[in-house]
């Protein structure tokens, strides 16, 4: 098989849909980047200061002042650990588990929430399995991170209003930060040309499979429509950690395993990070599927901005799992892998 060509600026892989490589083997999003598309994201400048802004306009106004996704990972426990301790702030710990989430994560969540004294609320539920299974099955293209983060962010902005919370901090990688305010991004923005395939299999696997199963019947279509309904029931924020924590995370990182007792899971990808079991699938899917996975698209995204060095970002995202460790997690879904 040809080896794939991946993007000689950025770490994006030719896909021959939505990215795609010219005669010096550069990317079109490379390109469309040289020619000033992007200019808003990721900055070195803190942020911290709009951050202060819109706390101080929120503290004391719900049950909680803000609620913090939690997924044990670096980012969030940061987070959890800054609104505690620097912002004194009343937070709610929150974390989700689709029954697929490590022990070392979760290890990770609870030592944290106790050690800061914080409220922690453990969602676990098996509401997703099924669509999980059938994605599968049906050989979908549709993204299981995609699906499953649709359906966080619907189950966080349902508790944000129940305890009438005006602040969540969450959202995603730092290469997902965004400045505006107003909201968190998509993780898989349509609009996003590298995202165009993944977002358009997403969506159609959805409406058709909402359509045909009646336990899905409310399951929104994106994270954008999840919000929306939302908002009209209540009325809040949500802001990425990347907006306060600090620019480098070996400096957090440091903080949280002095303090928290925080530690890196065994194994995770992309290196380094704390993700899901399911995680591994949908990683292996979208390569198979579309090349590259979202990860791909954050840490591309970082290197054109020069925050990221490009070796360090194709070292992070080299196949860290082989078809065992796929198959086993695949079980608890009853499928299988050739
Ligand atoms: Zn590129």
């Amino acid at each position: 098989m040809e080896k794939s060509k991946i993007c000689r600026r950025c770490v994006l892989v030719e896909n021959g849909v939505d990215v795609r490589l010219n005669q010096e083997g550069v990317c079109n999003i490379c390109l469309d980047y040289s020619e000033g598309g992007k200019t808003d994201n990721l900055q070195r400048n803190p942020l911290e200061s709009g951050f202060i802004k819109i706390l101080n306009k929120t503290k004391g106004k719900g049950e909680y002042d803000c609620l913090v996704m939690c997924s044990g990972g670096k980012d969030s426990t940061a987070a959890l650990y800054f609104m505690k301790k620097r912002y004194k702030l009343n937070a709610l710990a929150f974390t989700f588990d689709h029954s697929f989430e490590s022990k070392e994560a979760l290890e990770n969540v609870k030592n944290a929430a106790e050690a800061l004294k914080a409220d922690f609320l453990y969602f676990k539920s098996e509401f997703m399995k099924e669509m999980f299974c059938d994605i599968l099955k049906n050989n979908s293209k549709a993204v299981l991170c995609h699906v499953c983060s649709i359906w966080y962010m619907d189950i966080v902005l349902k508790t944000a209003a129940r305890f009438k919370i005006p602040v969540i901090i969450g959202g995603w990688t730092k290469g997902q930060c965004s400045r505006k305010a107003e909201s968190a991004r998509e993780r898989f923005d349509e609009k996003e040309k590298e995202f165009a395939s993944m977002s358009k299999e997403t969506k159609e696997f959805l409406n058709m499979y909402k359509k045909t199963n009646p336990k899905y019947r409310d399951f929104p279509l994106s994270m954008r429509e999840a919000i929306t309904r939302a908002g009209k029931k209540h009325k809040c924020v949500i802001l990425s950690p990347h907006w306060f924590l600090p620019f480098e995370s070996e400096e957090y990182v440091e903080i949280i395993k002095r303090e928290l007792g925080w530690k890196y899971a065994a194994l995770s990808y992309p290196a380094k990070s704390t993700n899901c079991e399911l995680n591994f699938i949908s990683v292996y899917n979208s390569i198979k599927y579309f090349g590259y996975t979202h990860y791909h698209v954050e840490m591309a995204k970082m290197v054109r901005e020069g925050v990221l060095d490009r070796e360090e970002a194709l070292k992070n995202l080299e196949i860290n799992f082989d078809k065992t460790l796929l198959n086993k997690i695949a079980a608890k879904l009853d499928y299988r892998f050739d």
